[in-house]
């Protein structure tokens, strides 16, 4: 039998998604709750395949066979909640649902928890690639139980992204909220590593002088690298090669749904560091705070500029290393959230196989995943490897001219926060002592919480 899936939602991702399942053979049958965007769909694309457009849940859940999957592709939040309520007293115990939108980790959790009790599967499956990507190939992150996946199990197969290595970029990663999780992270990340390409194009023009036409010319050399070489640094290079008149009357406050905020959130409350991520949340924030900008810009400032800017392609290498460095960094405190909350959750994650499925079609692909692969995987042969090709990007020159670019951006006074608070990071792990021992002893003082000492054992107070 051909593979089917219902699709609830027909906006970017739902319609891409549609026509990806159907161009790959299956039985496809959407609907959309404002009617007219499912008669659009259907003149536009129903020639595509085997596609039938619905204009009630009763319709759309006759024409599935059981056990029907449907993938549910609306706006995060209540409009699950309701688009559920809806369609529940159509269905059948084993019929499986998908939440293929950007929901929390924690309504997935909700929702599972909930339809589990009538017989109903459902997944929580977050879906990454744009447009573009639903359509030649997203990555997603699933979670749920392994008897309602292996049901649409190989059309998701043939749907994805191909991780480069042989492999597809979807798997079953965990329990209820497990593939949410993930997928915030992967959105965690990703506001990370733009921050950190948004400061170099700053840098870059702010200090080295660079125009439009330099920074296309280096984006497309970053891109092109083996170490850096990523989607996100693809798209920068377009930008700035064909839309860089675009680029400079764009407003420069930038937006947030949620995604971000969720992570920095989920971090506080798992007790894991994630301070590149936490700042590029914070830059956006302070992006949009209009009425402190505007009197910031009476704030008084003393520079200084007496370190020579090296010359172009010099500054340029120097920003490179500052980028390079940052950026491993953004994707290893990701990766270790993903792995507390793991552990805390019991989920059972694979953390190679999340890295895994990054490695294609989803926003935060690049080469540093198949290295980060290798040391989050189970393949104690290659961790030790993997983790040693990392620590050695940022011997000798690399790390010094991460501290260079630093120096030179704090001298002019170009706000650099999550290139700071990766390197901020990066010393307090290898800093042999913090100064939190005094912290403890201001702690004691105050509020008799106590502390443990370095020469021996138990609890002790400052005056005792
Ligand atoms: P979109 O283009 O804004 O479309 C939203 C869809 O949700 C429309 O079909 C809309 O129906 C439907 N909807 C909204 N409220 C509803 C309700 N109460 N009941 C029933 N349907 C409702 O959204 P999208 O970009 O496709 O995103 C869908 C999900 O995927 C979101 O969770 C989003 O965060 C996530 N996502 C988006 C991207 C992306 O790049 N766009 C990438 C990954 C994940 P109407 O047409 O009737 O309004």
């Amino acid at each position: 039998m051909d593979p089917q899936i219902g699709i609830i939602g027909l906006g970017t991702m739902g319609a891409n998604l549609a026509r990806n399942a159907a161009r790959n053979g299956a039985k496809v049958v959407v609907y959309n709750r404002s009617a007219e965007k499912t008669d659009e769909f259907m003149s536009q694309y129903g020639k595509e395949g085997m596609i039938e457009g619905y204009k009630s849940y009763k319709e759309l859940v006759q024409v599935l066979t059981p056990p029907r999957p449907i993938l549910i592709m609306v706006k995060a939040g209540e409009a699950v909640d309701s688009v559920i309520d809806e369609l529940r007293e159509h269905l059948s115990p084993g019929d499986i649902l998908i939440d293929g939108g950007n929901s929390n980790f924690e309504d997935t959790q909700r929702r599972y928890d909930n339809l589990k009790k009538s017989g109903l599967k459902f997944i929580g499956m977050g879906v990454s690639g744009g447009e573009e990507g639903a359509l030649n190939g997203p990555s997603m992150m699933a979670g749920g139980d392994n008897d309602a996946y292996d049901e649409v199990d190989e059309l998701l197969n043939r749907m994805a992204a191909d991780d480069g290595v042989g492999g597809k970029c979807v798997s079953l990663l965990g329990p209820g909220g497990a593939g949410h999780f993930v997928k915030m992270t992967h959105n965690g990340i990703e506001y990370g590593v733009m921050q950190l390409i948004a400061e170099s194009f700053d840098l870059l023009k702010r200090i080295g002088g660079f125009d439009n036409d330099q920074l296309a010319e280096t984006f497309e050399a970053w891109r092109d690298s083996d170490e850096l070489s990523s989607y996100l640094l693809e798209i920068t290079a377009e930008i700035f090669g064909s839309k860089s008149d675009v680029l400079d009357a764009i407003k420069d406050q930038a937006g947030q749904k949620g995604t971000g905020k969720w992570t920095t959130s989920a971090a506080l409350h798992y007790g894991v560091a994630i301070p590149t991520i936490n700042a590029s949340v914070d830059a956006r924030i302070i992006s949009g705070s209009e009425s402190e900008r505007k009197s910031g810009k009476n704030f008084p400032v003393s520079l200084d500029e007496q370190d020579p800017v090296p010359p172009p392609m010099k500054f340029r290498s120097i920003v490179r290393h500052a980028y390079e460095l940052s950026m491993l960094l953004t994707y290893m405190q990701g990766i270790l959230l993903i792995k507390k909350a793991n552990e805390d959750e019991k989920w059972g994650i694979d953390m190679g196989e999340v890295v895994r499925i990054w490695r294609g079609g989803c926003i935060i692909r690049s080469s540093v995943l198949g290295r980060l692969q290798n040391a989050f995987g189970k393949d104690e042969g290659k961790v030790k490897a993997g983790k040693q090709a990392i620590m050695e990007r940022f011997q000798g020159d690399r790390q010094m001219d991460f501290r260079r670019t630093l120096v030179f951006a704090s001298s002019r006074g170009i706000p650099t926060p999550a290139m700071s608070a990766s390197l901020n990071y990066w010393d307090a792990l290898r800093s042999e002592t913090l100064p939190q021992n005094l912290i403890q002893a201001q702690r004691d003082f105050f509020g008799n919480h106590g502390f443990e000492r370095v020469d021996k054992e138990g609890e002790y107070h400052i005056d005792s």
